[in-house]
């Protein structure tokens, strides 16, 4: 029988969105591994293994990071995912990404080749197959951003396969996400704090409080360039959309200065956002604030005519 010993077959796609998302993420970590769940669908026909990405689950609250570690934060995943089950119930754990653009390894490390026999071979694994996908350099201001590969286990197989980025098709469909997450939002830790430069600023810490309760969508991070904390993440505003935020402190400010900024593009704001450019607050929370109830405004207004 020839085909038991052929080489298995993978077609793999890719929401475009959800390897946007992956992105985002990196950006996020640019010091410290980070890494989530891919989620989706597949068929398994005779070795050929159609695997299409439709989703991504973030790492979690209480995930861990080093340079070279990271654990997901397992119960955040298992309620994100059980929130898109309830919509989608043909959706699987494809299996994870995870970033080593951070320690500049190439492949995978013997740890993480381990971790996923295992992972393949353990009994209450939901599929004969694992894909493990590895961002491995970040593009300077490339596109795309960083540059991934693709690998799949099997269970009962000791060989890896890599499928080569140009046998994976990146596709326009809409990514799965779980609806209800962000209004039921529970108390969470706080998100890790970005390493300390300079003297103490109170401010940041009440940031992180704030933000931890009111905003867990905004993540505390550490610009390379300046060494200034910022905050980065989703806005929910009044008209249903969406808008990307960044509130920054002012590294040459002593006075501990913050400005904010948006991806919103509704022309409906953009007077609002010249404004902005000029504009300064007392804290991230006090800017973010400020920010949302003006958009809201506007697009209140808007919308009326
Ligand atoms: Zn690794």
């Amino acid at each position: 029988m020839l085909f038991r010993s052929k080489k298995p077959v993978f077609s793999i796609s890719i929401a475009r969105g959800a390897l946007e998302a992956v992105f985002d993420e990196c950006d996020r970590y640019d010091v410290d591994e980070t890494g989530g769940r891919l989620l989706g669908t597949y068929r398994h026909d005779q070795g050929r293994y159609d695997i299409e990405v439709k989703g991504v689950l973030e790492p979690g609250p209480n995930a861990q990071r080093t340079s070279t570690y990271f654990l997901q934060d397992g119960d955040h995943q298992e309620k994100l995912f059980r929130a898109i089950e309830a919509s989608h119930p043909e959706i699987e754990h494809l299996g994870n990404w995870h970033t080593h653009h951070v320690n500049g390894y190439p492949t995978l490390s013997g740890g993480d080749k381990q971790t996923y026999f295992k992972t393949v071979n353990h009994e209450n694994h939901n599929t004969d197959f694992f894909y493990a996908l590895l961002v491995v350099t970040k593009n300077g201001g490339g596109n795309p951003r960083y540059a991934v590969k693709h690998f799949i286990f099997r269970r009962g197989d000791d060989t890896i396969y890599e499928v080569l980025a140009k046998d994976v098709r990146l596709v326009d469909t809409p990514v799965l996400r779980p609806r209800a997450m962000a209004e039921n939002a529970e108390p969470r830790d706080p998100p890790p704090q970005p390493a300390q430069t300079g003297a103490a600023n109170p401010q940041r810490a009440k940031d992180q409080e704030f933000f931890a309760e009111f905003y867990p969508g905004l993540k505390a991070l550490l610009s390379k360039d300046s060494g200034a904390p910022y905050w980065k993440g989703p806005l929910q505003l009044v008209d249903g959309s969406r808008a990307e935020v960044v509130a920054i402190e002012d590294p040459d400010d002593k006075a501990r200065s913050y400005s904010i900024a948006t991806s919103c593009k509704n022309p409906v704001i953009a007077d609002i956002l010249t404004q902005y450019r000029a504009r300064k607050f007392r804290s991230a929370r006090h800017a973010v604030l400020q920010l949302e109830r003006d958009l809201n405004q506007a697009l209140y207004r808007g919308k009326k005519g």
